[in-house]
């Protein structure tokens, strides 16, 4: 099933790398125009300059985005550019792990900032656009961790399991206007996040995978390209798990 986006514009954070950078080249892939949002230019100028080699449209926008007033900056550049964000895909993310007696205020209010405030302010910032234009994608990506929580990672689990919460309440207040909102909650991937992990760790985790290999970013950014399409457009307020059975 070939999937196209032809006249839509999606803005992707975290799109400087990993999961984000493959969502941003998937949907480029079907014809999206694709702003690609991370913390540093370089990153994403990495991924829009090869987007924009094979022959799509992307820019870069660099933004922090656990800055709420760069946050409503870079919305209002982009609303004015493009008019409106027709797919909005909050993937920016960070850990900062630490176990629940140990964890200090920073870690705890920066994981909520990155992982579950921003996205709320990139939802807010931008369905205004898409309600006027009764079309609209919306797509979270929560974690494993959100759902069935993770030893060590009490502010990630939190992050992720309150963006499944934020994504549900608003699917059901954006429907009326044609906009679905659902979020993907990735088990272990490789990417640049997991490659931190020490061995130990990494043989547990797949030992306790099902499947019993990681998944990679592709394995997201199909399912996520597949909701940003008009073939989903049935599908909303759900968590699509893509874990390789880690959790059912
Ligand atoms: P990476 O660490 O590989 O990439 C993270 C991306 O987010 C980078 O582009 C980074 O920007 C951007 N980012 C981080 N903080 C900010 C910030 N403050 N402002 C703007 N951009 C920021 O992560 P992954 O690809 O592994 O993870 C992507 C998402 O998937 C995250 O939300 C993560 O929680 C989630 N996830 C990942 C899993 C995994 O196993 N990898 C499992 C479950 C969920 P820059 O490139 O500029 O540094």
């Amino acid at each position: 099933m070939e999937l196209t986006y032809t006249g839509k514009t999606a803005l992707v954070t975290g799109a400087g790398r990993g999961i984000g950078k493959a969502i941003a080249v998937e949907l480029a892939k079907g014809g999206c125009t694709v702003v690609c949002l991370s913390r540093n230019i370089e990153s994403c100028s990495k991924t829009a300059d090869e987007i924009n080699a094979f022959g799509a449209v992307a820019e870069a926008v660099a933004c922090d985005v656990s800055d709420a007033t760069a946050v409503k900056a870079a919305c209002d550049y982009v609303l004015k550019k493009y008019k409106s964000v027709d797919i909005l895909v909050n993937d920016a993310g960070i850990t900062r792990d630490n176990l629940l007696m140990m964890m200090k205020d920073s870690q705890w209010s920066d994981v909520i900032s990155t992982n579950l405030t921003a996205p709320f302010l990139f939802c807010r910032n931008l369905a205004r656009a898409m309600m006027a234009n009764r079309w609209g994608r919306i797509i979270n990506i929560a974690s494993v961790s959100g759902q069935a929580g993770n030893a060590g990672q009490a502010n990630y689990s939190a992050a992720k399991a309150g963006l499944i919460g934020l994504t549900k309440a608003i699917s059901r207040e954006l429907a009326a206007r044609n906009i679905t909102a659902n979020a993907i909650a990735p088990g272990f991937i490789s990417t640049d996040m997991t490659s931190v992990l020490p061995e130990k760790v990494m043989e547990a985790a797949m030992a306790a995978i099902p499947l019993k290999k990681a998944g990679t970013v592709d394995d997201i950014a199909k399912v996520a390209a597949f909701l940003a399409s008009d073939q989903a457009s049935y599908i909303t307020g759900q968590v699509v798990a893509v874990n390789g059975g880690l959790y059912m």
